[in-house]
């Protein structure tokens, strides 16, 4: 699925892991997860949406626009 980044929002990328819940998966079960994997965060009117972009730095990243990651995770490592 490819969800549509709007142009005329900002938008703030962030690098995270997440979890597929599945019982038999290694990586959840042991804590580690999958990815990282780069996702986009914007508010639209009240709501926060957010869209899946994949393991690619996208283009348009700039530090500054780089929110830091959830409380307690610290900084993660961009290895290209
Ligand atoms: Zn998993």
């Amino acid at each position: 699925m490819v969800t549509a980044l709007p142009a005329d929002r900002h938008i703030t990328y962030q690098l995270q892991r997440r979890t597929c819940g599945k019982a038999s998966c290694r990586p959840c079960q042991n804590g580690q997860g999958h990815g990282p994997y780069w996702y986009a965060y914007w508010r639209e009117g009240s709501r926060l949406r957010s869209g899946y972009i994949g393991k690619t730095r996208p283009a348009s990243v700039h530090s500054a626009d780089t929110a830091s990651g959830p409380v307690g995770a610290g900084p993660l490592a961009v290895s290209v």
